[in-house]
Order: C-alpha cells, then sequence, then structure tokens
C-alpha cells in the first residue's frame, strides 16, 4: 500500500497521547483538519493551449491563532501529503509556542517545466481560487518545496488586487521590497543550526569536527550545511536531486556552495579531489555523527533505518522518518531530534514577518536573529524536560508538548455551539 503521510501522523498522535495517558476524548476534536479544499487551476500555457492543474488548502487547526504554513509545488502532492503536512504545522507552532494553527497548501504541478510567466499564471489562479480562506487573520501561506519569495510576491499581489488595497500581512516569505523580514530566506536553516548546537552542547559534544551528511540542498539543507560549516563542523557528504557526494574528511562547503550557485548546476557534476559521487540512498547511510535529512517526506524508513550510520538525526524536512522508522531508530539508541520542532526556525522568522507588516514596522537582522534562538531555545529546552519527566523519544515528546497546547486552546474555547 502506498505511504499515507496523514495516517502516519495519526498513529504518532495516538501513541504520544497514550504514551502520557490522555483519553481520545482528551485530543480527538485536534486529530483531523478543519477544511480541506480542492481546487482546479485552468492556465493558459505560452503555445496558446490550457492545462488544468490540481491544487490544495488544508486547514488542520485555528485553535492557537490563523492557519499558517507554505504552499508545495510538486509534481507527486497529493491530499494525504498536504493534510499531513498542515496538521505538522499546528503541532509545529504549538511547539515553539508561536500563536498560529496550522495550514498548507500545495499544486501538482513540476515548475521547472513552465516558463516564468506560465508559473505567474498558475500561482495568481491558485491564489483567486483559495482567496475566500485565506487572509492576514485567517491562513498566511508562506514558500515550502520548490516555491520561493517571487511567488509568494504574486501572492501577495493577487490578493491584493482583489481586495483594493495592499495587504502585506495575508503571506510570508516574501521579498524585502514588498514586505519581506530580514533573515527569512535563511531562517529555517538557521533555525536546524541552533537546535543541533543544543543537542550537542546538551551530550557535552563540541561541534569543532562533528561529522554531518546533510540530504537536500535546498534553501533549507544549503543554509544548514554552510552555517553549521561555519560553526567548525565537519560536513562529509550532501545531496540534491541529481545524487549526492562524499568525503569522509569533510567536503570543502564553501566551494560546494559556491559551485551549485543559485539551483544552477547540480551535485553530479561537481568533481574535486577525494569526493565520491553517492546516491541519495547511500547518503542515508553514510557513517557520521549527525544525518540531516533536509528533502522530502519518507526517505527513513524501516527498510534503510537498520542500515544507518549515525548517532543522531535533526530532521530538517518535514516528515522524513516513518513510523516504523522511529522504532527503529529508539531501539539502535539513535537521539532524533523531530521535525516539527529542528525545522521551525521558518515559520517563527515567517511570524515576525506578519507582526511587521501588522505593525509596519522594520526590524533589523540582529533582532530577528536573537529573536529567533531565544524562541528555539526555549523550545528545546521544554522539549528535553518533557522527555526526560516521561522517558519519552524527542519526537513523542514533541508531540506531547503540541497536543496539550492545542487541546488547551480548545478545551478553553469550547466546541461551538
Ligand atoms: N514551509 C515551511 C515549513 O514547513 C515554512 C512555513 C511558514 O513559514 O509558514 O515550516
Amino acid at each position: 500500500m502506498a505511504y499515507n503521510a496523514f495516517e502516519n501522523f495519526l498513529a504518532v498522535v495516538d501513541k504520544a497521547a497514550k504514551a502520557v495517558g490522555m483519553d481520545e476524548q482528551d485530543y480527538i476534536a485536534i486529530k483531523y483538519p478543519e477544511r480541506e479544499l480542492k481546487v482546479s487551476i485552468p492556465v493558459r500555457m505560452d503555445n496558446g493551449s490550457i492545462q488544468v492543474f490540481e491544487g490544495y488548502r488544508v486547514q488542520h487547526s485555528s485553535s492557537r491563532g490563523p492557519c499558517k504554513g507554505g504552499i508545495r509545488y510538486h509534481q507527486d502532492c497529493d491530499i494525504n501529503e498536504v493534510k499531513a503536512l498542515a496538521a505538522w504545522m499546528s503541532f509545529k507552532c504549538a511547539v515553539v509556542n508561536i500563536p498560529y494553527g496550522g495550514g498548507k497548501g500545495a499544486i501538482k504541478v513540476d515548475p521547472s517545466k513552465l516558463s516564468k510567466s506560465e508559473l505567474e499564471r498558475l500561482t495568481r489562479r491558485y491564489t483567486a481560487s483559495i482567496l475566500p480562506i485565506i487572509g492576514p487573520e485567517k491562513d498566511i501561506p508562506a514558500p515550502d518545496v520548490n516555491s520561493n519569495s517571487q511567488i509568494m510576491d504574486w501572492v501577495m499581489d493577487t490578493y491584493s488586487m482583489m481586495k483594493g488595497y495592499t495587504v502585506p500581512g495575508v503571506v510570508t516569505g516574501k521579498d524585502l521590497d514588498v514586505g519581506g523580514s530580514i533573515g527569512r530566506p535563511e531562517a529555517t536553516g538557521r533555525g536546524v543550526m541552533i537546535i543541533t548546537l543544543q543537542l550537542l552542547k546538551k551530550l557535552g559534544i563540541d561541534p569543532k569536527g562533528v561529522s554531518i551528511a546533510i540530504q537536500g540542498m535546498g534553501n533549507v539543507g544549503s543554509v544548514a550545511a554552510r552555517l553549521l560549516y561555519e560553526k567548525g563542523c565537519k560536513i562529509v557528504a550532501v545531496s540534491d536531486v541529481s545524487g549526492g557526494i562524499r568525503n569522509a574528511n569533510g567536503l570543502d562547503m564553501q566551494e560546494v556552495l559556491a559551485f551549485i550557485g543559485n539551483k544552477q548546476r547540480f551535485l553530479k557534476d561537481y568533481n574535486a579531489d577525494n569526493v565520491e559521487h553517492i546516491s541519495n540512498e547511500e547518503l542515508l547511510e553514510t557513517k557520521c555523527d549527525v544525518l540531516i535529512p533536509a528533502a522530502m517526506e519518507n526517505q527513513i524508513t524501516k527498510d534503510n533505518a537498520n542500515k544507518l550510520q549515525c548517532k543522531y538525526i535533526v530532521e530538517a524536512a518535514n516528515g522524513p522518518t516513518t513510523k516504523e522508522a522511529d522504532e527503529i531508530i529508539d531501539k539502535r539508541g539513535i537521539i532524533l531530534v523531530p521535525d516539527i520542532l529542528a525545522n521551525a526556525g521558518g515559520v517563527t522568522v515567517s511570524y515576525f514577518e506578519w507582526v511587521q507588516n501588522l505593525q509596519a514596522l522594520w526590524w533589523d537582522l540582529d533582532e530577528v536573529n536573537e529573536k529567533l534562538e531565544k524562541i528555539m531555545v526555549k523550545a528545546w529546552n521544554e522539549l528535553d524536560d518533557v522527555a526526560n519527566k516521561n522517558h519519552l523519544s524527542y519526537r513523542l515528546a514533541a508531540y506531547v508538548v503540541a497536543i496539550q497546547r492545542i487541546s488547551r486552546a480548545k478545551k478553553l474555547r469550547g466546541i461551538f455551539p
């Protein structure tokens, strides 16, 4: 049977709640999405023909505030994936305790196959289709896999044109010139770096020389690689969609990142002394201290969890590990910091962007980075406490924190009517 990310989410929710003796009645109202919208998006292509794309927006929870979460452009996305991604957003925002629920959108498309003007028409029509359910006080989209600041700028403009005035707070991850926040592009990778250093600190390990393998060189993986490299870590392997490169003595990350540039070149074409080419599967099985999956869901599964040669996993992607793999990882004594904390830096600075937009006030980079660090470190300490007190893995502890926070809000507000 095909992997169903939302079923995976539900199973972990039940397991975490059970581990701390919660009754299903205490949290049943927060398991399922509040709203699921599916749209057909007709686009006039450059050659004059019309193509219809499928799009989604799922709002998992608005109990703690407006829904929040990215829009993914990917040829393989489906509704169950978007439901899981939306739910993970609610849980993520609860873990870092920012006043949001969770949502997620997606368009089933490979954007690299579209021209820039086709991409713009697709984005604007998708925005118009989901317009009734988004807004700065309802649901605030952001970038995700294969979407970027230009796409967010079009979302903002389309929404604003329909309203008749500029509404920067409808979407985050915009360019600076149209209300984006300084520090947002690198925030997710920065958060991954902050959490990796917190984990190492707790274990009494000096980051200098710690070996790290990173799957995915998109916005998240490449920034995490750069920042951890700058902290003196040894990046032994990295990969992108074309495959990976490895050097047990450490890659020259400055050179590798310069080679990739702005996604113009692929790692399969990178060559240097003592660098071997590997597959994405081999990357995951690379001998290292810290493995950072920073690509897609469903990468660490029951089929490869026994082959991992890392001591720690910091999940930069959303949902890279299945629940069966989690159990194997636990048994093997590999410590895993889950996605809903490790990659929460992005949505945290999105929250800062939205706050700045609502106040029409700009913060500087130091202020953004200091506030980000403060929120991430506090969330890490709270998670560590819950894990230790209840003898839980960090995954289950993070779910416990989220379930408790969201269900408390739900209980205080009461069930309408
Ligand atoms: N797409 C990112 C995530 O999965 C960021 C979401 C946001 O900033 O709203 O966390």
